[in-house]
């Protein structure tokens, strides 16, 4: 039984990517997928694959946070980088109205021209959404059937997850579903399908229970493992087994 974090952070990390891997082996968290999300970072988590690759892979993209950075040169720097065997996706890039730390029109520029690299390079994609429903499922639909990915950290609707299915998105579950209010995204839990779902630790952000407040780290994607089980009836070997098919479907690159 070997779990994939398929959303972290290895360079934003409380330890170093060394003790981050020592870690997730002692919980058989045998690979992960580390984020790009500004220009800065993107040489680092290409260099973080490089180095702890196949068991590291990465990639490429522009956070919405970040979106007004989201020049033509670093389009450039992704397309010609994302070719890369050690680069899985493009993201995360996507939309977050909730902060807003950057104009809605340029967070909807940037994450179409994202979508529309992966479209072109046939990679899937890795989005973040939050409080931007309508516009995220519009352009899910708007690239349906073309562009493929997964929903990161989902913590929306069962009509949101809903038409990110019909548009060939899968769903990712990070420890979010352990806290106490997050009764609703556990009901969208028990209603996806299992061979779309994915468990991740967006970590250092997001530590799942028993370790709310501290620093996640890809060892504790068990953590949310645990739960997801649970909700969908399963063993921990069965949704391992499912989880690492899932991913190895999504991400051809992967070396898993
Ligand atoms: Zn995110
Ligand atoms: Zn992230």
């Amino acid at each position: 039984m070997t779990w994939i974090d398929v959303h972290t952070h290895i360079n934003m990390l409380e330890m170093t990517p060394e003790q981050a891997l020592a870690e997730a082996d002692l919980q058989n968290v045998g690979s992960m997928v580390t984020i790009g999300t500004c220009p800065d970072d993107l040489p680092i988590v290409l260099g973080l694959a490089q180095k702890f690759g196949p068991r590291v892979a990465c990639t490429l993209g522009i956070h919405p946070h970040e979106a007004a950075l989201f020049t033509p040169e670093i389009e450039k720097f992704i397309r010609e980088n994302a070719t890369r065997p050690e680069v899985v996706a493009i993201g995360e890039t996507g939309l977050d109205y909730y902060y807003n730390n950057a104009p809605q029109e340029v967070q909807i520029a940037a994450f179409r021209a994202q979508m529309q690299i992966a479209e072109d390079l046939n990679m899937p994609v890795e989005i973040h959404t939050r409080d931007a429903e309508p516009d995220t499922m519009q352009i899910l639909q708007d690239f349906g059937g073309r562009v493929r990915g997964l929903l990161h950290c989902f913590t929306g609707t069962w009509e949101m997850a809903k038409v990110g299915l019909d548009c060939g998105f899968n769903i990712s579950i990070s420890g979010v579903v352990t806290f106490k209010n997050a009764e609703a995204l556990r009901e969208v839990v028990r209603r996806v399908p299992l061979d779309r779902l994915h468990v991740e630790t967006d970590a250092p952000f997001l530590a799942p229970v028993p370790h709310r407040g501290k620093k996640n780290q890809p060892a504790w994607v068990v953590h949310v493992a645990q739960l997801v089980a649970e909700l969908k009836g399963v063993t921990m070997p069965e949704l391992a087994a499912a989880t690492r098919q899932n991913a190895q479907k999504l991400f051809p690159k992967f070396q898993l």
